[in-house]
């Protein structure tokens, strides 16, 4: 594989008619589901036709070669090893798997982020109430990132894990990942990076942030199908863990009282999968590394900033993103509502979401929100858009 260093600023209008959604839909809601590049509906396509020609586990066969590549991709992109990589069917699944992989025990302590995400942060709790694990969120410095000294001055011999989102759900806030990740280095302390939100919209390479485990999803920034996802493991961390349960595929039955694991990160994976759907990721991964996630940055990092600096300025419109660096998750409220915003924009083919507060509770029971409009922007998103969309909410502030 022989990829530029260096990417050109996004060619909007190229992307526009690379994504047959831009027809239809003005799509903020890619914290959601990003719209998928034809490239991506063309590799699903194809693999169902083909299955349908030919039978599954035939046609499995004849993708071989591509649905190897899936991981090269995926290990160029965040900068780690091939064998470093599972492949599994979305992000809880990857952070679940990583999770109670982990040799925690009654009285260890976990450290986390004030926006940690409900999914993580329920399994948390199920693991104080199973294991004996001792949770506790690490506090936001003043901008409203983690606070990185008070994550220091928090560490003790019984902290044996360090697991934070990257970038939440719930609004532009970008956690200092690798600051963390020196902390975790110099106490050798396992790290996860909840990346579900960060994959796709930004470069993330693993040696920069010194993560030892990393999830992420397909279907978001990155823009693949739904239901894909995938789990990093760096290599000198897995023998300190052992997989929750064990298959065909994650293990090998060698004799009828011994079995095998499967090398490096595949003992992560399970046996079936939606092979359609990985090609699709495998070719979503590839589109953007072709943009190139500098360039992809920059522009959602700057189209978030012009939108939240408008939305400022309408009378009524508080925006509600903290943090020191933002991204393109664009958080606000209206006269204090949400819901109403988000149904009304969809009225006039405007996508955007509702995080309610249950979603990230710790943080929004801070902040003293129930729930926030969220715009989730790409580079696929052009002026004429941002302006329909201010346009929309300045008359809805005008009318509520
Ligand atoms: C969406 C999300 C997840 C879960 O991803 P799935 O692919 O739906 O499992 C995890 N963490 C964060 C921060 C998310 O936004």
């Amino acid at each position: 594989m022989n990829r530029p260093q260096t990417s050109p600023a996004i060619d909007i209008a190229r992307a526009r008619a690379d994504t047959p959604g831009c027809a239809g839909v003005v799509h903020f809601n890619n914290a959601g589901a990003g719209l998928m590049p034809q490239p991506v509906i063309d590799a699903v396509k194809e693999h169902i036709d083909l299955e349908a020609r030919i039978g599954g586990y035939e046609a499995e066969d004849l993708a071989r070669d591509r649905l190897d590549e899936i991981y090269r991709s995926i290990a160029w992109m965040l900068n780690c090893k091939t064998e470093e990589i599972a492949l599994v069917e979305n992000a809880t699944v990857a952070w679940n798997t990583a999770f109670y992989s982990l040799p925690l025990r009654p009285g260890d302590r976990v450290l986390t982020a004030m926006a940690e995400y409900a999914s993580n942060f329920l399994n948390y709790l199920h693991a104080a109430k199973r294991l004996g694990v001792v949770v506790e969120p690490v506090p936001n410095d003043e901008t409203g990132q983690l606070d990185t000294d008070a994550l220091e001055r928090m560490i003790d011999g019984r902290v044996k894990l360090i697991a934070i989102t990257h970038v939440p759900t719930n609004s532009g806030l970008v956690n200092p990942a690798a600051e963390i990740g020196r902390i975790a280095r110099k106490n050798n302390i396992p790290y996860l990076l909840d990346a579900c939100q960060s994959v796709g919209q930004m470069k993330i390479d693993v040696e920069e942030i010194g993560c030892d485990l990393l999830s992420a999803t397909g279907r978001k920034y990155l823009r693949g199908p739904r239901g894909t996802g995938f789990l990093y493991v760096r290599d000198s961390i897995l023998e300190k863990l052992d997989p929750p349960w064990l298959d065909l595929r994650s293990a090998r039955w060698v004799d009828p009282d011994r079995y095998e694991l499967a090398p490096g990160a595949r003992r992560f994976e399970n046996w079936e999968f939606n092979f359609a759907a990985l090609l699709g990721l495998g070719a979503a991964v590839e589109y953007a590394l072709d943009w190139g996630l500098d360039a992809i940055e920059d522009y959602v990092t700057a189209y978030a900033a012009h939108l939240r600096e408008e939305l400022h300025a309408i009378p009524g419109v508080s925006v509600r993103d903290i943090g020191a660096r933002q991204c393109g998750i664009v958080t606000f409220r209206v006269r204090g509502k949400a819901e109403e915003i988000a149904a009304a924009l969809t009225t006039e083919g405007i996508n955007v979401s509702v995080s309610v507060a249950s979603s990230t509770l710790l943080d929004m029971r801070a902040r003293g929100l129930d729930n926030v409009v969220r715009a989730g922007v790409h580079y696929y998103n052009d002026e004429a858009e941002a302006e329909r969309f201010l346009t929309a909410i300045r008359r809805l502030a005008a009318e509520i």
